[in-house]
This record gives structure tokens, sequence and C-alpha cells, in this order.
């Protein structure tokens, strides 16, 4: 089988692809110009959200010292809540209706940016809370215009949301994680700075890396934008419009720097050119995440983090179970790419290499196992647990897990083959351990 990322027109399929990105700049010490571009971004009253653990770090305070030497007014928000929720979320959102900001900036991970992303999104255009949220599951309705400014300074080297519109959260009632999605939710700015990386616990740098190299490798092998049916208008064109030459040129740099910095970086907190390159990989990931679309392993990493029984890993808070994003994507990625690597032989095997494979040899037919064989190999070197057996599951859950990823279409039709639900229930079972 050819692969089928050629893009090819024709079919009914999209006939052209859109860029979106946040401007980035990126390099040591540079969370000390916020202030300078807020300034620039013409802002006076900035919300400035963080979470409370980082609030007693440097880095929202170097941020906060910059804003305040511009001259601005800011107000912190700093109940953020790690995997937020739809309430944390109206929380976020309820301060900064109240606070009319001219501007916002995020200091943290993922779930800091995601918060600020929403709190803007309701400010702007206050609705009924499932109005913006994905279908099926929320009202799915586009979000109607833009935002105001958002500065996004990571503070973690993985999620890449800086760089993407889309803000993930854990609806209670329904006990899973949704999202909501649009180009207007993505940061104005983000400052990318390599010295947040120094503090970094071994185990946060070891997930967020494999959340780095799934991005990457979700993207490079999603479905080409050429076969996804095109929108009803351009402006209704998805921001996971599927893999396309830009997402591409990410995702291959992206892949090489995670192969070769990913096990260093984890291993050694001072090795700051490993943990610079690894969150430079993450950075190229993100943007191109951000217009690809990831597909199968983060789709069934939701019912993997939210079903979570007792599982608590090292380096994390110790007052709830928690399995970290990119450790919820990456025990199900050699089962996935084992399914997919048909799809597209080349794709999966260009990866391999790309990640450092011992791939002299090898042909089509080998493709998913060498890349799987890659993604475990990286697994073990840098102490990730053993499949889904490795954070608290078994045989007994698969059903659970199904039930619970299923309804993410957004995400499995973004993979280049068809997943249907008894697939889906295989590519769990595979993931159960892999050593
Ligand atoms: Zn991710």
């Amino acid at each position: 089988m050819s692969c089928c990322h050629n893009y090819a027109l024709g079919d009914g399929g999209d006939t052209a692809f859109s860029v979106d990105i946040s401007s980035v700049t990126f390099g040591p010490g540079c969370l000390a110009e916020a202030g300078d571009h807020a300034a620039g971004l013409g802002l006076r009253r900035i919300a400035l959200f963080t979470d409370r653990s980082l609030a007693r770090l440097e880095h929202p305070q170097i941020v906060r010292d910059s804003l305040a030497a511009a001259g601005l007014d800011v107000a912190v928000y700093d109940e953020v809540q790690v995997e937020p929720t739809d309430t944390s979320f109206q929380a976020a959102a309820r301060f900064a209706q109240e606070g009319a900001f001219d501007g916002f900036v995020s200091v943290g991970g993922g779930s800091v940016i995601d918060t600020c992303k929403a709190a803007n999104l309701y400010a702007a255009h206050p609705a009924e809370f499932e109005t913006y949220v994905n279908a099926p599951i929320g009202g799915g309705r586009p979000v109607p215009g833009p935002l105001k400014p958002h500065i996004a300074c990571p503070t973690t080297c993985g999620t890449g949301s800086e760089c993407t519109g889309i803000a993930i959260f854990d609806l209670l009632s329904m006990k899973a994680k949704t999202g909501i999605v649009s180009r207007h939710l993505r940061p104005s700015m983000a400052l990318i700075d390599p010295n947040v990386c120094r503090t970094l616990p071994e185990s946060v740098v070891a997930a967020s890396g494999f959340d780095v190299l799934s991005h990457a490798l979700e993207s490079l092998t999603a479905r080409p934008y050429s076969r996804r049916p095109a929108a009803a208008r351009p402006g209704l064109r998805p921001l996971s419009q599927g893999a396309n030459p830009w997402s591409d040129i990410g995702c291959r740099e992206a892949l090489r720097l995670t192969g070769q910095y990913l096990a260093r970086a984890v291993a050694d907190a001072t090795d700051e050119e490993a943990r610079g390159q690894l969150l430079w990989a993450a950075t190229l990931a993100g943007i191109a995440f951000g217009n690809a679309g990831c597909h199968a392993p983060h789709g069934m990493s939701y019912s993997v983090s939210g079903l979570v029984r007792d599982f608590q890993p090292p380096g994390y808070p110790d007052d709830a179970p928690i399995i970290p994003h990119g450790m919820s994507v990456i025990v199900n990625a050699p089962s996935v790419f084992r399914f997919t690597a048909n799809a597209c032989p080349d794709r999966h095997l260009a990866a391999a290499d790309l990640l450092g494979a011992e791939s002299r040899g090898a042909g089509k037919a080998d493709a998913g196992e060498v890349l799987a064989g890659r993604i475990v190999e990286l697994m073990r070197e840098t102490g990730i647990p053993n499949g889904l057996t490795g954070v608290g599951y078994g045989e007994g859950d698969i059903e659970a897990l199904t039930e619970g990823a299923f309804p993410q279409r957004r995400l499995f039709d973004n993979a280049p083959c068809a997943i249907e639900r008894p697939a889906l229930a295989e590519l769990y079972r595979d993931a159960l351990s892999y050593w």
C-alpha cells in the first residue's frame, strides 16, 4: 500500500490548508520581556493567571515584575486547578468578567494556559457554558469573534498549549475530558523561556516530553487535509485539519530533537542543552498539532486519565491520584502506531528513523513494529509505566475505557484509517503491557 500523504487533491476533500500560529519569542530570560510586549499590545489592565503551587516560584514573579515595570495594572488569579474542570473554568471566567481587563497573561502548564483561554472567551463572548464546548458533548457553536490579547508563558516542556486554540477540561457531570476548540482561543503571543525547565522533576519532564513526541507523531501520521471533507465555508475549516505540508515541517524536526534529547533531558536537570532542545521541540510540535490535530493516542488518553483509580507518580502533587497527560497518551501510542502503520507505512518508518530507531533493512510491512519498538525503548529508558497495566488498569477496564473515549470523534476521525468501536477496544487491549 502506498502512502496516503501525497496531498493529491480531489474526491471532495479540502483543497486548501490554513496556517495559524501565535507570535513566538523563544530564549533564556524572555519571561522578563512580558511587560514590554504587553505594553506594545496596548494593554493597561491585565489578568495574570497562574496556580497556587507555581505562585511560590520565581517564574510568575519575573513576569509580574516585568508587567509592573512597564507601568501596567495587574490582578493575579491563582485559583487555577491542575486538570481543570467545567467548574474551575467557570470560576476563572467570573473573575475575568468582573475585572474588566483589556488583556491576559498566563504563566504555567497546560492547565493554566487553557483556563486563561476559557476565561478570556467567556468574558469576551458571554454564553451558557456548554455553548462552545465540542459537540456532541456540548453545543459546538463557533466562537463568534476575536478575544482580548493573551500572552502565554509555559512553565513545562510539553503541552504546546501556548501555540494552540484548544482548551481541555473535565466535564464533571459526565466524568469525561472534552474541550473548546477555536482559532480565536489561540494566544496572541507565546514567551517560551528555557530557564523554566531547570526546576522540573524528572518524571514531569518524561511525561511532558512524551506528550511532545506524540503530538509530533500523531500530526505527522494524521489523515491528510486533502482527504478530509471540505467545510461548508472556509471560516469553518477545523483547526484539526489533518496533516499538511506546513505541520510536516515542525513534526519532523520535533521528532528528531525528541529522539536525540528526551532521555538526556529526563536524566539530568542540569543538562541545559537537552532540556532547551526539548522545549524547542515542544514549540515546533505545538505549532504543528495546532494546525494538523492529534488522533488516536490523544483520543484514548481522555478516558485513561479520567478513570484513574489510585495511580500517583513521583514528582506530582500527592493530594489526589493522577495520570499526567503525557503519560496517559504515550501508554496508548505503541499499540496505535502498530495499527495505523498500514495506512501510511512510509511516514511511520520515517518517524521511526527520526526518533533514532535501528531500521536498516526494514520494509513497509515492518513500519509499525519498528516505530512501536523505538517508542517502547524510550519509555523504558525514562521510567514510563509499562502500558495501561503500569498505570493501574487491567483487562476488566477495557469496556469502560472504550466507552469513555469513543465520543472523541474529533480525534479519532483525524486518524489515517477508520477506528470503529471494536477496533478501539482492541487498541486498549494491545496497550495493556509492552514488556
Ligand atoms: Zn497532548
